[in-house]
This record gives structure tokens, C-alpha cells and sequence, in this order.
């Protein structure tokens, strides 16, 4: 199959067709026509083997994961997805790996009614490229720079699961290990909780990094501090059951590639959230991330997120 061929056959006859496409793949560009008193909110995310994901990673998740990581950062804005891009660098025409790629991308994408509209394929190191683009109404689009002192910090689900899930070693009770797997492959975007929150909280990220190294780029963009409670860290049982409480926490801070939720909340607007998510502490005026027990004792262990250069 040459380039056209490879395109039409796994991607484009895969793709569900949205009403607000113009013109979509085949032509030099794509024309959407976004809803009117929407914004249009675009985001792109690259995967590297050997970065991102291991060499020996299934195709089916290597897929679902590359488009994943951009939903969850339209989520993190409260925002309805609608479009991607994809650029694909393949070190060969493998008919296997395409369709299992295929695959699992739009399991994701059709799940959330996403038009892949255009792309790129070309010969060299195994890499993906993924622009996402959605739209919110006009001026209701959640930010890091809007965490006010005062506010009561949340993340949603738990934490630390896809950083354990990465090491998959014989650590693991047999029993958590698909669990933790799939918490690392296959990272559930949070789309419906961020179209809640737009007008409930005031700043929103998605912990792509780990807790710690994104609720600082709220702090930072904010020109606020916090005050987190490590004890209140919500950790999953199959975490608790590999590891300790104390590497559990420290995963839940640092681990990174949880794609949950951390969003800062007024006090009296709490209420309003309708699903049980974790307040793990507040935000401050004293600049920079106090982390403590809830006896107030200082957490001393480390805090550097994931960081490539
Ligand atoms: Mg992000």
C-alpha cells in the first residue's frame, strides 16, 4: 500500500463523520466551521518511543494513549472535543502494527465523537504526533491562572496507579497488575468532569507530570500557594496493596501520567460538585507548595516531577 492508500484504508474509512466538517482528509487543509459563541481550543502532544511509551508497547495503546494525552488536556479546559490531526513517523510499512494503531485510536475517538480531519505520514523513528481540537462557550474556558487564596484544591479518581503501572514488576500482586496497567495504557480523559467544572472551579490542570510539578504551574500562573495534605492523597487499592503508603504517596506526587484532574474550588461553590472528588488541601497566599500530614507535620520527601530537559 503506498501513503494514500495506507491513509484512506486505516484512518480515514475508520473515522466517524462529524456534521461540522467542511472538508476533511484529502485536500491540502481541513475545513471545520466551529459552533457560533464557541472558542475554539487546539492542543498537540508528542509520543516518542523509547520516551513515552516502551518499545514493546501494544499498538492498540499506543493508539488509544497518543490521543488520550491530548483529550485530557481539552479537559483540563472544559472543553467538547471535535477534531484531530495526526502525524505519523513509522520505521516501516507494517500492516499489523497500522491496524492495531488504528484500532485502539478510535476506539477513543469515536467515543467521544472526534473527526480525524488530516494528517502526515512519513519513514524514520516510531513517533506520534496528535493535534486535538475542540470548543467551549466564549469565556467559560477553565485556566491555570485563576486560583484564588482561599480555594479548596481537588483531584479526581487516584493517583500514582500509572506510574506503578509503567514498572509492571513482579512487585505487583497478580491481581492489580491489569488494573495498574491499563491505569498507565489506557488513561481515561476526563471530559464530562471538566464540561462540569467550567462553571464551578476556578483554575483546572491535567497531572500529566505529577501532582506536584502541575499544581505548581497553577501556583505559578496563579501568584498563589497551597497547602496539601500528602495523607489526603487518594490512593487506589491496588497501589496500597504493592507498594507502601509512603511510595505510594511519593508516586502520587511524582509519578506522573495519572491524566486525572486537579481543579481549585471556591469553599462555597464545594457543593456544587456532584461526584466525590478529593480535597487534598487548600490554596494560600504564601507562595510556593507546602506539603504536610494532616497533624500539620512537614512532608520531607521529594518533589520533582517528570521533566525532559
Ligand atoms: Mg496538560
Amino acid at each position: 500500500m503506498n501513503e494514500f492508500a495506507i491513509i484512506e484504508h486505516f484512518f480515514n474509512a475508520s473515522s466517524i463523520k462529524r456534521k461540522d466538517v467542511v472538508l476533511g482528509i484529502g485536500d491540502d487543509c481541513a475545513i471545520v466551521q466551529p459552533p457560533p459563541d464557541q472558542e475554539l481550543l487546539i492542543t498537540t502532544d508528542t509520543l516518542v518511543s523509547g520516551v513515552h511509551f516502551l518499545p514493546d508497547m501494544a499498538a492498540s495503546d499506543i493508539g488509544f494513549k497518543s490521543l488520550a494525552v491530548n483529550l485530557s488536556d481539552l479537559a483540563a479546559k472544559g472543553a467538547e472535543p471535535a477534531w484531530m490531526t495526526l502525524a505519523l513517523t513509522l520505521p516501516k510499512n507494517d500492516e499489523t502494527w497500522l491496524k492495531n494503531f488504528s484500532t485502539g485510536l478510535f476506539e477513543l475517538a469515536n467515543r467521544y465523537h472526534v473527526q480525524l480531519i488530516g494528517g502526515d505520514l512519513t519513514k524514520g523513528p516510531l513517533s506520534i504526533t496528535i493535534q486535538a481540537m475542540g470548543f467551549a462557550p466564549k469565556n467559560q474556558s477553565l485556566r491555570r491562572s485563576n486560583a484564588k487564596p482561599g480555594d479548596l484544591i481537588y483531584v479526581s479518581n487516584t493517583l500514582g496507579d500509572a506510574a506503578l503501572g509503567l514498572k509492571n514488576s513482579m512487585t505487583i500482586a497478580k491481581t492489580y497488575q491489569d488494573f495498574l496497567i491499563a491505569r498507565h495504557c489506557r488513561p481515561e480523559p476526563r471530559i464530562e468532569l471538566g464540561k462540569q467544572l467550567r462553571d464551578i472551579a476556578h483554575a483546572s490542570i491535567d497531572i500529566s507530570d505529577g501532582l506536584a510539578a502541575d499544581l505548581g504551574h497553577i501556583l505559578n500562573m496563579s501568584h498563589v500557594g497551597a497547602t496539601v495534605y500528602v495523607d489526603r492523597l487518594p490512593l487506589s487499592n491496588a497501589l496500597l496493596a504493592s507498594v507502601s503508603r509512603e511510595e505510594g504517596i511519593a508516586l502520587a506526587l511524582n509519578g506522573g501520567d495519572d491524566y486525572e484532574l486537579c481543579f481549585t474550588v471556591a469553599p462555597d461553590k464545594a457543593h456544587l460538585l456532584n461526584t466525590p472528588y478529593t480535597c487534598i488541601g487548600k490554596i494560600t497566599n504564601q507562595p510556593g507548595l507546602d506539603l504536610r500530614y494532616q497533624d500539620e507535620k512537614k512532608y520531607n520527601g521529594t518533589q520533582a516531577g517528570y521533566k525532559h530537559f
